[in-house]
């Protein structure tokens, strides 16, 4: 991070802090926003922490998780405590626009801002920017910036639970990303007294019937098989939506089941939102799905897991991503 003293500096007075998160918060951005809300106020700080969407319910133990502001719920308090805020920290997303409304309140503001991100192609928009894209993780990252605070002392049980949840989700336990530092930054959570196991099964083993019942909805009657291109789909309705009842975070992690299967590259859930069709795009090895989703779906991501939007209907969005699977035929094949 260029200017790290400058930062340090604003850090030893007290500020007004917001953090800022991504819509649709995953594990690695309520776990890195309330991991580094913690470390703040340990030293001082006050903070708040917002995100334009809700959270999923797995995630409704973690600390303070309560005290979120969710700007699809209350605008006018996002507004008052973004313009009285005196430094603010975007977690886990490196463009404004991946937080909606609330991104022209942060263009808008004055005060210093800083962003701590993974994702591909950072926007800069921050004043002191760590961007590392090949971290697993933002949690990784709010790790390395305690410590390039020189302030590891801080770092405590809760904190260091907040910041494993964002590595296990992100990573999906080790099994999408790893590297030697990843494992020696869990090894010094496990050794202030983060539990593992406690963790993986309040994250890994919390869905509930409906949840299960719509897994397996997906994956007997809406599954597609596409081998020519080692791709499969899975698609929802509206009516699916209705039908099920179906919430925000009940088909999370839907879209890795295809991944299970032996002969699959890339994995496509793409299903009907109120106004838009969303995709949510994985792939194996050297099949680079932030591409596609940025080129055909003003979307974005990391190489393996990304994201995007269509606006048309879902089937015309089906065939529009059958349409251009040629396009990746030789990274498929390979
Ligand atoms: P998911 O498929 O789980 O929603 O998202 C996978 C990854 O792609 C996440 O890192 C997420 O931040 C990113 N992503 C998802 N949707 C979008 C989008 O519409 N735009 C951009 N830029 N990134 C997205
Ligand atoms: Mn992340």
């Amino acid at each position: 991070m260029e200017n790290l003293e400058g930062l340090k500096k604003l850090l030893n007075t007290p500020q007004d802090v917001v953090i800022l998160t991504h819509r649709n918060p995953d594990g690695d951005a309520v776990g890195s926003s309330l991991g580094l809300s913690l470390f703040l106020q340990k030293n001082g700080h006050n903070v708040k922490v917002i995100a334009p969407s809700d959270y999923p319910d797995f995630l409704s133990w973690m600390p303070q998780a309560n005290d979120i502001v969710i700007y699809d719920h209350d605008p006018e308090e996002v507004e008052r405590i973004v313009k009285r805020a005196t430094l603010i920290f975007c977690l886990d997303f490196n463009s404004l626009d991946r937080i909606d409304k609330a991104g022209e309140l942060v263009d808008e503001a004055r005060c210093p801002k800083v962003m701590i991100d993974h994702h591909l192609f950072p926007e800069p928009f921050a004043d002191f920017i760590l961007s590392e894209t090949t971290a697993s993780s933002t949690c990784e990252l709010v790790y390395d910036f305690i410590h390039m605070l020189g302030q590891n002392d801080d770092l405590d049980k809760v904190i260091g639970e907040c910041l494993f949840t964002g590595i296990l989700t992100d990573t999906g336990s080790f099994k999408y990303s790893n590297s030697p530092k990843l494992f020696r930054t869990v090894a010094n959570l496990l050794e202030i007294g983060v539990d593992d196991l406690k963790l993986q099964d309040l994250i890994f083993n919390s869905m509930n019937e409906k949840q299960l019942r719509i897994l397996g909805h997906c994956l007997y009657n809406r599954l597609e098989i596409l081998p020519e291109f080692h791709t499969g789909i899975i698609t929802l309705t509206k009516e699916d939506y209705a039908f099920f009842d179906i919430n925000r975070g009940d088909t999370e992690g839907v879209v890795n089941f295809l991944l299970k299967l032996r002969d699959i590259k890339l994995a496509a859930f793409i299903h009907e939102q109120p106004k838009i069709v969303k995709l949510s795009l994985r792939s194996k090895g050297d099949i680079d799905v932030q591409d596609m989703a940025k080129t055909h779906f003003r979307g974005g991501g990391h190489k393996n897991a990304a994201g995007g939007a269509s606006f048309h209907n879902l089937s015309i969005t089906v065939r529009r991503f059958k349409e251009i699977l040629p396009e990746y035929q030789q990274q498929l094949q390979s």
